[in-house]
């Protein structure tokens, strides 16, 4: 049997939340034995250019990829795009409206956190935004750390930064009809990522995936760093109910706080479609 393929298909850079550049990111997957790989940086396409570029210095093969934040029952939910024109303008546009909210969210999040005894964290969190566009939450995380508030991102997580802790602000992202459509309309496959981590009832989540297939949804990330094994069989068993590709990423964001690295997955059960199956033409 012939070694499967090594694909990691979901990272991100300092163009979003991530830590690294892209040149910086498409060494480390070349050094961890990564053969096909993709950025997929949130609601932003700036770092594609570099990570192609990075990716043929490296002899990676490489697909354009995105993290786009969506609300779906007024939970949010990331879709990664993969394969698509990253020039394309209807793209750019829709990315621009998703990032919108986020600079007033940010400053309202340092408001909330000054109230709860945290001053001067916007301040702080805008030392580690590489891009002036993207400000996000784990930008926060990395000031309390700094700051000796918490011991690491995943403490200010528990504490502060999610729902119903005083530094979350709600916020109404992209619908998913309009982020599959980005997406496909470039030429691209849209994929749910990391399934397990959104809080849906059992109804819910088929409709989620239900709406997602109509939309023209192809794809559905089933091994993750997000996923346990457990978690990885039961959306390997969504995938193939709902007639879905698989995809396999490590979601790395950062040398310190990523406990999955670039290329460093287990495989995809052998008898689920791959979703860069569907895109060899798309390959660069
Ligand atoms: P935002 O888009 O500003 O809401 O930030 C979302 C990002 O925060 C995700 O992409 C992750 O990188 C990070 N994140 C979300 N939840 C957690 C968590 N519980 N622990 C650590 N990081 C998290
Ligand atoms: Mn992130
Ligand atoms: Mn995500
Ligand atoms: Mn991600």
């Amino acid at each position: 049997m012939s070694t499967p393929l090594n694909a990691d298909l979901h990272c991100h850079s300092v163009n979003s939340d991530g830590t690294l550049t892209p040149t910086e990111l498409a060494a480390r997957a070349r050094a961890n034995g990564v053969d096909l790989w993709a950025l997929t940086d949130h609601d932003e396409v700036a770092g594609q250019p570099e990570a192609l570029e990075a990716a043929r210095a490296h002899g990676l093969r490489y697909l354009t990829g995105v993290e786009i934040s969506v609300t779906f029952a007024d939970v949010t939910v990331h879709i990664v795009g993969l394969g698509f024109d990253h020039n394309d303008p209807r793209m750019a546009g829709g990315l621009a409206d998703t990032r919108d909210g986020r600079g007033p969210r940010a400053v309202e999040m340092g408001e909330q956190l000054a109230k709860a005894g945290i001053p001067g964290a916007y301040e702080g969190a805008l030392k580690y935004v590489g891009n002036p566009r993207l400000i996000a939450r784990p930008h926060f995380a990395r000031f309390l750390v700094e700051t000796g508030v918490c011991r690491d991102t995943a403490e200010v997580f528990r504490k502060y930064l999610v729902e119903g802790k005083p530094g979350y602000v709600p916020h109404r992202w992209a619908r998913l009809g309009d982020a599959v459509k980005w997406i496909t309309q470039g030429g691209g496959v849209a994929v749910i990522a990391h399934p397990a981590r959104y809080k849906f009832t059992a109804t819910e989540e088929y409709a989620l995936f239900s709406e997602f297939k109509q939309h023209g949804g192809q794809g559905v990330e089933v091994v993750t760093g997000a996923h346990s094994p457990q978690e990885a069989l039961r959306y390997a068993d969504m995938a193939r109910e709902f007639g879905l590709a698989a995809s396999r990423g490590s979601d790395f964001h950062s040398p310190d706080e990523s406990h999955v690295d670039l290329g460093m997955l287990p495989p995809l059960p052998g008898d689920l479609t791959p979703v860069w199956s569907l895109l060899q033409a798309r390959i660069h």
